[in-house]
């Protein structure tokens, strides 16, 4: 069943017009194939997460009885994990960044693509439940949940994180930028459903979770660093909140010069729904690396 989800995925990408820049920016797809990746939902990781991550971060179970689903054990869950990797045009236009005087913008074409990939990722998500839906399996999904939310706490977090669904698949591992390195890199977006459908999982290859990353794997590269304008990452890692006020003053410009073609996004943040707004990304720190589009310590 697996190479049969794997292909109505592909197709879906082929075909979805939600899969395609505004006709401004040449109108063709914003993500080449997806990848997938499954994990068991009794995986001992996903309590790991409740400490990683954040205490109200959901097991796969308790997403799956949160939607009302039947209470099943939680070896009879699969997760099935999804990288969207952008489209290779995407990612050399990402060169041509724009320096203003106390801002730097991404391409426009980049802030474009990242913010429809909000509403794609959602509509994958629903069309992996239908698919499951007609062969009598269930299926929920965390970014459809409403007992997804971001948490602020000083700190801030979601209670379900496609990035560590991910690694839990064996998709990739994290880095000194803070994004998921897969394959295919990191200059992605990731989504994830949550099944009783029998799939055999995919095996993690390394359980070190930055095993992908040149800095950690072997101390050297920190080319991300140096291409983050905010500041926002150093040998300690990401600063999520330095990154985020950066990513706040982007979209302010980013608003101001093509507000009318993007789409709105709605969030819930510690549980109140919040007005739609208009994410466009920055992700400097994943243009121009070692690990844009691969993975960079994997053996030739
Ligand atoms: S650019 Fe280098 S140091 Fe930064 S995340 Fe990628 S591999 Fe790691
Ligand atoms: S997304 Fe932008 S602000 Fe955040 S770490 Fe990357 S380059 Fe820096």
């Amino acid at each position: 069943m697996i190479d049969e989800l794997y292909q109505y995925l592909k197709s879906f990408f082929e075909t979805s017009k939600l899969n395609l820049l505004h006709e401004n920016y040449g109108g063709r797809r914003i993500f080449s194939d997806p990848i997938i990746g499954v994990a068991r939902g009794d995986d001992p990781i996903f309590q790991k997460f409740k400490e990683v991550v954040g205490p109200e971060h959901l097991s796969p179970r308790e997403l799956w009885l949160a939607e009302g689903q039947e209470n099943l054990l939680a070896s009879n869950l699969r997760i099935i994990s999804i990288v969207f990797p952008y489209v290779d045009k995407i990612r050399k236009e990402s060169k041509n960044v724009k320096k203003l005087l106390r801002v730097t913008l991404p391409a426009e074409i980049y802030s474009v693509g990242r913010n429809y990939a909000n509403i794609f990722k959602q509509e994958t998500c629903k069309k992996i439940i239908e698919f499951f839906n007609e062969k009598s399996y269930k299926a929920v999904a965390g970014m459809l949940s409403e007992s997804f939310t971001i948490m602020v706490k000083g700190n801030f977090y979601s209670t379900w994180s496609e990035r560590h669904m991910a690694f839990a698949t064996g998709l990739g591992t994290f880095s000194l930028h803070g994004w998921l390195i897969t394959d295919v890199g990191c200059n992605i977006r990731l989504a994830s459903v949550v099944t009783d459908a029998p799939f055999k999982i995919t095996q993690r290859k390394n359980d070190d979770p930055y095993a992908n990353c040149l800095y950690y794997s072997k101390g050297t590269c920190r080319e991300c660093e140096k291409r983050c304008p905010a500041n926002a990452i150093d040998e300690n890692g990401h600063n999520k909140i330095k990154c985020r006020d950066y990513g706040q003053k982007i979209a302010r410009k980013i608003i101001a010069r093509i507000g009318p073609i993007l789409k709105p996004h709605i969030r819930c943040v510690n549980w109140k729904l919040r007005p739609p707004s208009y994410p466009v990304g920055c992700a400097f720190c994943q243009f121009e690396v070692p690990c844009m589009d691969k993975n960079p310590t994997a053996k030739m």
